[in-house]
């Protein structure tokens, strides 16, 4: 009989654990707030409440096997090492894979985020008996994964992935986040996206928008964007259109170079379903060939935010012949 694993989803702001089945059910699981400080306590903590839900889960600790860690930044997946992360304050050349070994007496692998989330899609969720796709995280940044053949692309150095600092504009390029400019995050990510909403408000003065009212009531979401954009806004109608149009360009890139089946969208700018009709809309015009567009679809993730959990898990598991 095949083992249990532990999922571990590392965020920034929240890490989720969990103990999962080879079916994908999740036996027992907690949610904690990124412990802060000094990263060997901090991954202590993790430590414990992970012996607490194995525990939990009601199975016999041998029934249990390996631990899987999803975790943001710069990765030597081979190593176990998390080289830095932008969003985990402090850690540099943190040795995750062998203080969580250490601490649980358990193989661990650290894998990227992104490529958690796509081996959990591929695994258990939307993309289940799809061999070649490109998963694309649409969250405060733009994060991604490719999966050839049934399995997650890693590249030389294990880096491979990293679709949203794709250079899509040349001539007026935006800053994004990362220190380039003109990356599909710096047009599709949510931090930017909402960053472009502001200039729009105040650049058009004379234009009337839903949300010039609501902007002095409180903070603007993207929520609130693709919903005056749903309900006729002009100004969130043209800067949904921007993102989609960005969008579509860095998929348009991606079938080009990799000709997937599907292209899954995560995060929640995929819920938006006006998004994602009008990025289908693009795509047509961006082809070399519609040939590329046959038999092809964009999706959305059926696993939603337990994604880089599952797929953590199952990183960790032998995969089912
Ligand atoms: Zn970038």
């Amino acid at each position: 009989m095949e083992l249990a694993g532990v999922g571990i989803d590392l965020g920034g702001t929240s890490v989720k654990m969990g103990v999962v089945t080879p079916e994908g059910e999740v036996l027992a699981r907690k949610e904690v707030a990124t412990p802060k400080g000094p990263a060997r306590p901090a991954v202590a903590e993790l430590s414990r409440v992970v012996l607490q839900l194995i525990q939990a889960s009601g199975l016999r600790p041998e029934r249990i096997g390996s631990v899987g860690v999803g975790t943001p930044g710069i990765l030597d997946p081979k190593k176990g090492l998390v080289r830095t992360a932008s969003n985990l304050e402090g850690w540099v050349d943190v040795p995750l894979g062998d203080w969580l070994a250490n601490d649980l007496g358990r193989p661990v692998r650290v894998i990227n985020d992104a490529h958690a989330a796509a081996l959990g899609e591929i695994r258990f969720g939307t993309a289940k008996g799809i061999e070649d796709l490109v998963l694309l995280t649409l969250g405060t940044g733009v994060g991604g994964a490719v999966v050839v053949g049934g399995r997650v692309v890693g590249g030389s150095r294990g880096l491979a992935g990293e679709l949203g600092h794709m250079r899509i504009e040349m001539s007026q390029p935006r800053p994004c986040g990362c220190g380039l400019f003109g990356c599909l995050e710096a047009y599709a990510g949510a931090k930017n996206i909402l960053k472009r909403m502001h200039e729009a408000l105040a650049d058009d003065i004379q234009e009337i928008s839903l949300l010039k009212e609501k902007s002095k009531v409180g903070p603007l979401t993207v929520e609130d964007l693709f919903w005056a954009a749903a309900e006729g806004d002009g100004i969130m109608l043209r800067l949904v259109d921007e993102t989609a149009l960005a969008l579509a360009a860095g998929i348009a890139n991606l079938l080009h170079a990799l000709n997937p089946k599907a292209v899954v969208l995560a995060g929640g700018l995929s819920r938006s379903a006006l998004l994602v009709e009008k990025v289908q809309e693009y795509l047509p015009d961006l082809v070399l060939n519609p040939a590329y567009l046959d038999d092809f679809c964009v999706t959305i993730s059926s696993l939603g935010s337990d994604a880089g959990l599952l797929g953590a898990a199952a990183a960790a598991m032998p995969f089912p012949s």
